[in-house]
This record gives structure tokens, sequence and C-alpha cells, in this order.
């Protein structure tokens, strides 16, 4: 049996014809930097999220560097963030010259713990950066609530994972502040390549993230601002404009293979990360947790399927980030990340395949 952890195959597969095309159609007008497919995909991302300004960049990380850039953030500030996440939204506060101060997670969604927040706000405080993990979003309103009470603070989402995901009728990417995502091809909408995308309603503030895309460049070879060489290029663009076609119908496939994999391991007694009611989760990961983790892990993969840790290690325990913080400041992180383990999820898993790792967990922890 060989069950891929995320089948990018069979979705090209199934878009071949359009994504070849819209691929060709590319090469074909040769404008490969900030091509029309630029603009196109914006304004599609715009409209689906409902913010008024998407701007496209080189990726999720990127997104998250310029986003900050553009709040002004200088060394010595601090932005509020969770420990349990991937390394880059932590890299691009420290890469700033600023302070992350990690804030613990929720036992039951791992996502950043919004009633532990006030605490950490500091008159250095200059941001909270939410990560909306696995695919659903951090309770969004109460952070929302916490940063207005404190003189405004932003409100930057990390939604590299959630692309799709609401809350409370609302899409993420367009919760807070800023929202952040990437379309690396691996996460709920991926290109064929590195990719990401900002998203605000602050007009001010999308012109200074449109700057510093471009090397902080208000009018050709006019630099009114430090910047980054940070576009995404017009091939990705129109890869993600085909993968808009079918993006619904996976969402729906995901929350309902999501919500089969909760039936079965509630009913086995097991434990997994919860979604709220008032949200939905577009599964980037579907996570459960374990006490004896290397042994079901390793039962998975003698029967060839894949699972993966996100994440082994909390960011305030990395050898380069665990001087900046208390290593053991955020007990629930560092308890979760001994414990989770993601299965392989996608649009395009069979009903076969999840059926064979219920079955497989079934038997590893029995
Ligand atoms: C993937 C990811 C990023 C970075 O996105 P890239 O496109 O790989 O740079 C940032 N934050 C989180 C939570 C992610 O999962």
């Amino acid at each position: 049996m060989t069950i891929p952890f995320i089948d990018l195959k069979s979705q090209y597969q199934a878009l071949k014809t359009s994504v070849d095309a819209r691929i060709h159609k590319v090469l074909d007008h040769g404008q490969y930097i900030m091509g029309p497919e630029v603009k196109e995909l914006e304004e599609r991302l715009e409209a689906y999220t409902g913010a008024r300004h998407c701007i496209t960049v080189a990726s999720g990380t990127e997104a998250l560097l310029i986003s900050l850039m553009a709040l002004g953030i200088k060394p010595g500030d601090e932005i509020i963030t969770t420990p349990f996440t991937f390394i880059a939204t932590a890299e691009v506060i420290v890469l700033l010259g600023a302070v992350p101060v990690f804030v613990d997670i929720e036992l039951d969604t791992c996502n950043i713990n919004a009633s532990l927040i006030e605490a950490a706000i500091t008159p250095k405080t200059k941001a909270i950066m939410p990560v909306s993990l696995y695919g659903q979003p951090a309770d969004m309103d109460a952070i929302n609530a916490i940063a207005v009470r404190h003189g405004n603070i932003p409100v930057i989402e990390d939604a590299a994972q959630s692309f799709g995901a609401e809350y409370k009728g609302r899409k993420s990417c367009n919760l807070s502040s800023i929202g952040c995502t990437s379309f690396f091809p691996s996460k709920p909408l991926g290109c064929y390549g590195d990719g990401g995308a900002i998203f605000t309603n602050d007009d001010a503030l999308a012109q200074a993230m449109r700057e510093i895309r471009v090397h902080g460049q208000s009018k050709r070879y006019v630099h009114t601002r430090v910047g980054v060489g940070g576009r995404m290029d017009t091939i990705q663009c129109a890869v993600v404009l085909a993968k808009l076609e079918r993006f619904d119908w996976e969402i729906e496939q995901r929350l309902v293979i999501g919500q089969r994999y909760n039936e079965w391991i509630d009913s086995a007694g097991l434990k997994r990360v919860q979604q709220r009611p008032d949200r939905t989760s577009v599964f980037a990961q579907y996570t459960i947790l374990l006490d004896q983790r290397e042994d079901v892990q390793k039962h998975f993969s003698d029967l060839g399927i894949p699972t993966t840790v996100h994440y082994p290690i909390p960011l305030n325990e990395q050898p380069a980030y665990k001087h900046l913080c208390c290593p053991d400041c955020t007990p629930v992180a560092q308890a979760v990340s001994k414990r989770v383990l993601s299965l392989p999820m996608g649009s395009d898993l069979s009903t076969f395949d999840q059926q064979s790792i219920m079955e497989s967990l079934k038997s590893a922890v029995s």
C-alpha cells in the first residue's frame, strides 16, 4: 500500500488541461514578472476573501516579512506570537531585530490562547501575530478586541495553512489588520513552486507593501523606502488561477474527510485537535494526539502510510531562538509537541485509503 501524505499528482491530473493552458499562455505572452495573471489573481483573491487589497508575494515567509516591514517594525520592538508553528512565523520577527514574545496555546485547538495575550503586552508590543494552525482560524475576534483595547495594536494573521477557512462566517486572511498566506505546493491552495499573498483593508499599508515587494520602489528607480525582491512569478499566479477552479470542491472534500476522521477517532476513544463550532478548518493538517507517538508512527510506516509531526519542537526551544525568550514558559506547547501526529489528508484521498488509515490507527493503539 502506498498512500501519499499529500496527493498533488492526482490534483494535477484533474486540472491538467487548465493548468497547462494557463502556463502556456504565460510562456507565449512572455511577461514572466508582474504579468497580467498577477493582477488577475489578486483581484480573484480580493473577491474570494472580501479583503480590499491582495498583494501577491514570493512566499508565505515573504508575506510575513513584508507585513512587518510595512508596519515599520524596528529592532527591540516586541511581537506577540505562538511557539507552536512553522519557524517562519518567528524567523521574520528576529530578522528585523524585533523580539518574539511567545504566548502559550490552547490544548484543544493548538492555536494561541487569546486569554493569555493581555498579560504579555508591554509598551514595546508593536504587533500580535496569531497563526491559524492546521487550517483553523485562531480566536481572531478575541485577539482583535485585546489589540483595540491596547491602542490598536496591528494583528497579523499567519494564515499560511488556513486559506479558505472561515471564522464566524468570514474568510481567513480577512479577519484582522493584515492576513498572510502561502501557496507552497502542499498548502490548501498551492502553486508549483513558492508563492504567497498579503491581505489588508488599509490603503496606506497596501501601498507600502506593494512598494516593499519591489525594492521599496514608488516610481521606476525611485526607492522611497527599503524593500526586498519579493514578487510572485507570473507562472505561479497562473497555476493558482487554474487551481481555483476546483478549490471550493476541494475544501468540501477536506471537510467531509475531516469530519469522517473525527467520528472514527472519537468513537475509538482517541484524542485529536478539536474544531470550534464558530469556525471551519480547511484541515491543512489532520492532527491527532497520542501518548505513544513513536510506536504509532512506526506502525504506520511499516504499513506504508506516511505521517508527520507538526511540530516536534516549540520555537522557544529551538537552538537559534531559545536565548530570546523563556523556553519553559509555554508548558502546553511543550507537552503537545511530544504528542501530535498528522495523518494523510487531501481532497483526492479515497474512501478506501481513509478507511485503511483509520484501521491502521486502531490496530496501532490496541
Ligand atoms: C508554510 C508556512 C509559512 C511559510 O510559508 P512559505 O510559503 O513556505 O514561505 C509560514 N507560517 C506557517 C504557519 C506555515 O505553515
